[in-house]
């Protein structure tokens, strides 16, 4: 046999530069997204109390928690760590400490998404399911929580990843017309894709910032989505 140790060796290496012409290939698509599903509790109870919500906030008829998606509001937690962002939105119940929404319901608040500092986006809610976010939108909007605020400032690992989901989401849910920052949503007001009975029920919001919002923008320009 002709087959020595030497042809063996060649074919060998031969096979690892295929290897890593593969991997190169792989990297090179390195922008497209993954969402990992850690789904937070949101069982029978917590269920129950997000249709109590709805009935209380949007349509005393309402009948499931089913979400219609036209519109994605962006935010930052105010919090620097995912387990922390995960850690409060677990319970069903917001904690006793924030009287200012518990008049607004039970529900604990929660959102859709959360992407952490370094870029990978986590699904914590169905897309489908009402999650309490943004006063007024709940009922129509996909909520985006990035891990940060003020004291930690948003990365462009974060800016990145937003861009891939909201491009993903409007992909997914053709009804998605809309694209803003939490810190813009009073602007909606008395437009028909706010729906909140109780005029006085308002919190000031800065989320997630201006200039990541603009910024964020200018990645989707040519989505063509609205703004309030
Ligand atoms: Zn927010």
């Amino acid at each position: 046999m002709r087959c020595t140790p030497f042809l063996s060796a060649r074919r060998a290496h031969l096979l690892a530069l295929a290897l890593a012409g593969l991997l190169a290939a792989g990297a090179a698509g390195a922008g497209e997204l993954r969402i990992v599903d850690r789904p937070i509790p949101f069982g029978e109870r917590r269920r129950a109390l997000t249709l109590e919500y709805l009935r209380q906030h949007v349509d005393p008829t309402a009948s499931d928690i089913a979400l219609d998606p036209r519109a994605v509001v962006i935010h930052w937690t105010a919090s620097p760590t995912l387990p922390s962002v995960l850690a409060a939105f677990t319970p069903d119940e917001l904690p006793p400490g924030r009287p200012e929404l518990r008049r607004g319901g039970r529900v604990n608040v929660s959102a859709h998404f959360a992407v952490d500092r370094d870029g990978t986006v986590y699904r914590l809610v169905p897309e489908t399911w009402t999650a309490r976010h943004t006063i007024g939108l709940n009922r129509v909007a996909i909520g985006i929580e990035n891990v940060g605020g003020p004291a930690w400032p948003l990365t462009d690992a974060q800016l990145a990843a937003d861009a891939r989901l909201v491009r993903d989401l409007v992909a997914r849910h053709p009804g998605i017309r809309m694209l803003l920052g939490h810190r813009e949503y009073g602007r909606l007001r008395g437009t028909p894709l706010w729906e909140e009975r109780d005029p006085g029920y308002f919190t000031g919001k800065e989320d997630p910032g201006a200039k990541f919002m603009e910024r964020l923008r200018r990645e989707v320009a040519d989505l063509e989505l609205e703004r309030p």
